[in-house]
């Protein structure tokens, strides 16, 4: 059939066929044709990214819907009921089974105690924990975060256009807690090449989304950083602060936590672009809280003097308003 192969070159063309192109992904050429492949949000199930578009047609990796493009268009894609229940049946299969994925892969994680060896590695490297030192994150931190130390990490560079490569590089690693379980390590990859491709990895991707909680005890606020390092530094200094993986990992589930547990939150991003600024507006106006622009990372300011912890600490009382 003709219609089979429409090559979908810009992401716009994809909106001809009622997909909101906008987020859609270009990915990797995976067919043998060379055909190239878009990811995107699938309009039968609701799935974020497992729907597919390629040569013409359509596939759902979660929901298994799939058919001839055109279809779309000419919009002869109603679901009957049956077939509405039994996305639905699967997806809730798909969704238990990888929980219960995840919950093994966490046991596992906890059995092995993988970042006691890290930790074990980083305290017989003294330039390391030198270099940490520098960071603002002195040896009674690292020993009670238990930061370790990989010397040869291995991770993909997302970044690289369709084409996997693989580096190899030291690391230095973050384990992240969860009621005293591990619930995943992240790395930071000592390299110069990660720069342009993000020089945080977490060491398994399928463990989901976490954050580092640094918390000084008696302490009603917490500050919100971009990175685990950021976190440490300010907790160094007698701030209890948590280290997110980054501006775009937040999540909304989140907030409800945060709010029962915290009185006030300072959302403290680097704020080097408006993206960044907007999302941290954002984010202080869903906790009800701040959001704080020092200009420049709160790390490298605290290191490098431009920033006192007395004049951080005067900003955060004014959040707070009269200490209790
Ligand atoms: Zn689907």
């Amino acid at each position: 059939m003709a219609t089979d192969l429409i090559p979908i070159a810009t992401s716009t063309e994809l909106a001809t066929f009622g997909l909101d192109s906008s987020r859609f992904v270009k990915y990797a050429a995976r067919d043998k044709i060379g055909g190239k492949e878009w990811h995107g949000p699938c309009p039968f199930c609701g799935g974020s990214d497992r729907f597919l578009v390629s040569n013409g047609r359509y596939f759902c990796r979660s929901c298994s819907k799939g058919g001839v493009l055109a279809n779309l268009a000419e919009g002869k894609v109603i679901l009957t009921p049956e077939e509405r229940q039994s996305i639905h049946k699967k997806m809730l299969a798909d969704e238990e089974r990888m929980k219960e994925a995840r919950s093994k892969k966490i046991a596992e994680l906890n059995k092995s105690e993988l970042w006691k060896i890290f930790h074990a590695n980083l305290l017989k490297a003294p330039d390391r924990i030198k270099e940490l030192e520098a960071d603002g994150i002195p040896l009674k931190v690292i020993k009670e975060f238990q930061i370790g130390y990989h010397c040869g990490f291995e991770y993909y560079d997302e970044n690289s256009k369709g084409k996997r490569e693989r580096f190899v590089s030291p690391a230095f690693t973050f384990p992240i807690f969860r009621n005293d379980r591990c619930v995943n390590i992240r790395c930071r990859i000592l390299s110069e090449k990660p720069l342009v491709t993000g020089k945080y990895r977490p060491i398994w991707t399928g463990l989901g989304i976490a954050f580092l909680i640094a918390e000084v005890p008696n302490q009603d606020y917490i500050i919100i950083t971009e990175g685990e390092k950021k976190a440490l530094n300010l907790y160094a200094r007698g701030f209890s602060a948590i280290g997110l993986w980054g501006v775009w990992s937040w999540k909304k589930e989140w907030i409800p936590w945060f709010k029962k547990r915290y009185k006030h939150h300072i959302i403290l991003f680097d704020g080097d672009n408006e993206g960044v600024r907007k999302a941290a507006r954002e984010l202080a106006n869903r906790l009800n809280g701040t959001s704080m622009f020092l200009g420049g990372k709160i790390d490298d300011l605290l290191n490098n003097g431009k920033i006192t912890a007395e004049q951080l600490q005067y900003l955060v009382n004014g959040v707070r308003g009269k200490p209790w």
